[in-house]
């Protein structure tokens, strides 16, 4: 059983938040992701135990952008394997999420899988080994989570193909340097619906514990992955779920965790707990400026980090 109380601790963390605190902006880039209100503020922690704690609008589904890579990475390496690192690497890459200066000097080769380019190769791995891969990404995450109502929001993805001149830029540079095995429009089409995805912190609690917990789902007992993928899933969202910030977000919170553009933040206590944080208005990082905030103050609070 937990004995501390979260739920008092995010009541304390949010009282303490000034005007100052209210800043950054709503990501507009995709014009669908702009139709939020900005005020909304989610919280959500799961223990291992089962507890829940939560505060705000932690019910309301949100856009949950590039926290969704984890996910595409998890299920790639249950059907590909290792194979995987072949064709993307490990390392944090210390640039934005969306750049396309690295790949070219590193030969079309993204630096890991949390970065658009990453995750477009993942995609192009889960064409080819499944059939319908857009129906069995998303089965995958409803049975992991144990939540069937989890989908793609076809609005967001049109959204996504209208402006996503960048990531079709990454896919070419890729192709050109054959780590696209794939018809461009097909991978293009999979990694935009990955990031179309809707969720609630509640929901993306419960689909991220098992992370915590070696690999499986204790809610639903559903093992997901090995304990030792476990360690390195985690060990990838701790040195890039955030880009040119990961070593901030080290630094100031010292759990692994992944963000997205439409302002969630997934982190994750290995034994402890899973919380899903929301609050859309970005830092220059395109990371949720409140959501860094608020799970700060939780590790400080606590005095409980992986470190
Ligand atoms: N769909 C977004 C993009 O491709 C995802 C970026 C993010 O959440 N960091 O640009």
């Amino acid at each position: 059983m937990s004995v501390i109380d979260y739920q008092k601790i995010f009541h304390h963390i949010v009282a303490g938040f000034k005007d100052d605190d209210d800043c950054g902006k709503v990501a507009t880039y995709i014009p669908e992701l702009a139709n939020v209100d900005p005020k909304k503020l989610g919280i959500h922690l799961t223990t291992v135990e089962n507890n829940h704690f939560c505060f705000g609008d932690s019910n309301e589904k949100f856009s949950i952008q590039s926290i969704s890579k984890v996910l595409s990475l998890t299920l790639a390496l249950k059907v590909v394997g290792e194979e995987v690192w072949d064709r993307v690497g490990v390392e944090p890459s210390g640039s934005a999420f969306n750049s396309l200066v690295q790949l070219e000097y590193e030969k079309g080769i993204p630096r890991n899988p949390m970065i658009n380019a990453g995750a477009i190769v993942i995609c192009d791995f889960l064409l080819s080994c499944l059939d319908n891969p857009k129906y069995e990404l998303l089965e995958f995450i409803r049975k992991i989570s144990g939540i069937a109502s989890i989908d793609y929001s076809v609005k967001v993805a049109e959204s996504e193909v209208q402006t996503g001149f960048r990531n079709y830029s990454l896919a070419n540079l890729m192709k050109g340097f054959g780590n696209i095995d794939n018809d461009i429009e097909a991978v293009m089409d999979l990694y935009f619906h990955l990031c179309s995805i809707e969720m609630s912190c509640k929901e993306l609690a419960q689909a991220f514990l098992f992370l915590a917990a070696d690999g499986i789902n204790p809610i639903i007992n559903e093992t997901v992955i090995s304990p030792g993928r476990t360690k390195r899933v985690n060990a990838i969202m701790q040195m890039c779920g955030f880009y040119d910030e990961a070593g901030e977000f080290a630094f100031r919170v010292g759990l692994p965790g992944k963000s997205g553009v439409g302002g969630g933040i997934v982190a994750v206590h290995p034994g402890k707990y899973c919380i899903a944080v929301w609050s859309p208005k970005l830092n220059k990082n395109g990371n949720s400026y409140r959501g860094m905030r608020v799970l700060e103050e939780l590790t400080t609070k606590t005095q409980l980090s992986i470190f």
